[in-house]
């Protein structure tokens, strides 16, 4: 099995895992603090990521065991799916932040109730206009649900919070937090390094999924929004982000983001001036409405729906209720 590990500074190793999805690719970062060995996110638990994971760790003369903490942007499976078996193998000190350490458990707690046993998420998905009785219950989740491939870390040793200055042997790294992508997703800027380790906030080539779910933030892309502007001017000279390569120009790629949003919310401001639409109506028009696996049809829908409430909170969109349906229509 290959394995693909990089020194992108002297001492920080960026490490990439495999994921049986698509992106098909995670970068971690191991992290040489002199007195201690830190990990930041783990990939996802599947014995092909583990294994390159533990290799990528012996040709730096490292164990798995060896590891002392482990910190996590976030807490979606790709990052923190194989938290729990590495605390267990290493006895290293998870952190997270407390919003996601909270999504993580309910995520748990939801594998074993199929969305059809959830009448609150049925009716939020219908009302949008997603037509659950198109799919079968099985297909609208992903197909790590409930499966070991997700094995999070449910009670951290710690949580992260913005502004936290960590003193970990010779590094330092601020801990910034950056909802948007997830509501406790951070983002951890090395100090005397002047790099910013992003995880799935900035990615060089595509932007990250932001959507409205039950249960979660009211304004997502807002929130987003509001975390691009955030790290816009830290003078980092190095971007390393969990997907694609390093890069350096952060300035001009948080403006990048911030223009595709915008052009975004313009096609789908020009949909709901025609007439008022769910949704799920919006969703398929911007993304498409050819046959897809349904829990991407799902993040769809609720990515439009991230933009159409912000567009409604900016004044740009309004909500009707119609018969049990939410529409959106421009002011
Ligand atoms: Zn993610």
């Amino acid at each position: 099995m290959e394995t693909k590990i990089v020194e992108v500074l002297s001492g920080i190793y960026e490490i990439t895992l495999p994921l049986p999805m698509r992106p098909s690719l995670v970068n971690v970062f191991l992290i040489d603090c002199s007195q201690a060995l830190l990990l930041v996110d783990t990939g996802i638990n599947t014995p092909r990521s583990v294994s390159v994971l533990s290799a990528a760790f012996e040709s730096v003369g490292r164990r798995l065991e060896d590891l002392d903490f482990i910190l996590a942007t976030h807490h979606h499976v790709d990052h923190f799916g194989a938290s729990a078996p590495l605390r267990e193998r290493s006895g290293a000190r998870v952190y997270i932040h407390r919003q996601d350490a909270m999504r993580a458990q309910r995520m748990v707690s939801l594998m074993s109730v199929p969305l059809v046993d959830r009448p609150q998420s049925m009716a939020f998905f219908t009302s949008h206009g997603f037509p659950l009785h198109r799919y079968p219950p099985h297909a609208i989740r992903p197909s790590w649900m409930g499966t070991d491939a997700y094995s999070p870390v449910l009670e951290p040793d710690g949580f992260l919070e913005d502004g936290d200055v960590l003193d970990i042997g010779t590094r330092r790294l601020r801990v910034i937090w950056t909802p948007g992508h997830s509501d406790g997703h951070c983002v951890l800027y090395l100090e005397r390094e002047q790099a910013l380790i992003a995880g799935d906030h900035l990615l060089p080539k595509i932007t990250p999924h932001v959507g409205l779910y039950p249960e979660g933030s009211p304004n997502p892309l807002g929130d987003f929004l509001a975390s691009q502007r955030k790290v816009q001017n830290l003078p980092a000279k190095l971007v390393l982000p969990a997907h694609g390569d390093p890069y350096v120009d952060l300035r001009h790629r948080v403006d990048q983001l911030l223009d595709h949003h915008r052009h975004r919310q313009q096609r789908m401001l020009d949909l709901i001036q025609e007439r008022p639409r769910t949704a799920f109506d919006v969703a398929e028009r911007v993304f498409g409405d050819q046959e897809r696996p349904a829990f991407h049809v799902i993040a769809a829908t609720c990515e439009t729906l991230a933009h159409l409430e912000l567009a409604s909170v900016e004044g740009k969109a309004r909500k009707i209720e119609q018969d049990d349906r939410v529409l959106f229509e421009a002011t």
